[in-house]
């Protein structure tokens, strides 16, 4: 059994379904949009999220960690059932994938400038991946400009905000791309 099958059966054994689905869909997320190049690492789900982003990944380890909220019934439920039939796959294989991005981005050399999002090599990655997933989001990255003798951050007409940036591609999908579907 070679590393990856290890993990998964780890991920199953602590998981169960969703975490067999996550090694799963991580693969095919590699093969998809990183030409199989990124190496893999435990993906983990966590009850809560070290801020307010879905997802979160842990370049020392090379962990990824995911919000364990992204499993739950699709209508308001008394049942909230740790199943795969409630995982919004979706949403979670989006977050996955923006995970990834920084996975790459880490293995390949890392970056600089002023934050794991708002940097050239994260916003190129949003652009590559915001074609191939047919979606119409530029990213640039953001520059304080002195607008009226302030400092102020310009997003130049078109480009994705800071925010979406830091939260796509789920940020800038709608709303019923997410929860106007069947889970399963
Ligand atoms: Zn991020």
């Amino acid at each position: 059994m070679d590393r990856f099958n290890e993990l998964k059966a780890e991920g199953i054994q602590m998981f169960g379904e969703v975490g067999a689905w996550a090694y799963d869909t991580w693969n095919d997320l590699n093969a998809t949009y990183f030409d199989a190049k990124n190496t893999f690492g435990p993906i983990y789900w966590i009850l809560k999220p070290q801020n307010k982003s879905l997802g979160c990944y842990f370049f020392s380890e090379n962990i990824i960690y995911l919000y364990k909220g992204l499993v739950r019934p699709v209508y308001p439920t008394s049942m909230s059932k740790w199943c795969l039939d409630n995982l919004n796959k979706r949403l979670a294989s989006d977050v996955l994938l923006h995970e990834m991005i920084h996975q790459k981005i880490h293995q390949t050399g890392g970056w600089t400038g002023e934050s794991s999002h708002n940097n050239e090599r994260f916003v190129d990655e949003v652009n590559r991946i915001s074609k191939l997933l047919g979606l119409q989001a530029t990213a640039k990255v953001i520059k304080s400009k002195m607008i009226d003798g302030r400092s102020t951050r310009y997003v130049e007409p078109g480009c994705l905000n800071l925010e979406e940036t830091s939260n796509f591609p789920y940020a800038t999908r709608s709303y019923d791309y997410y929860y106007g579907y069947r889970h399963y």
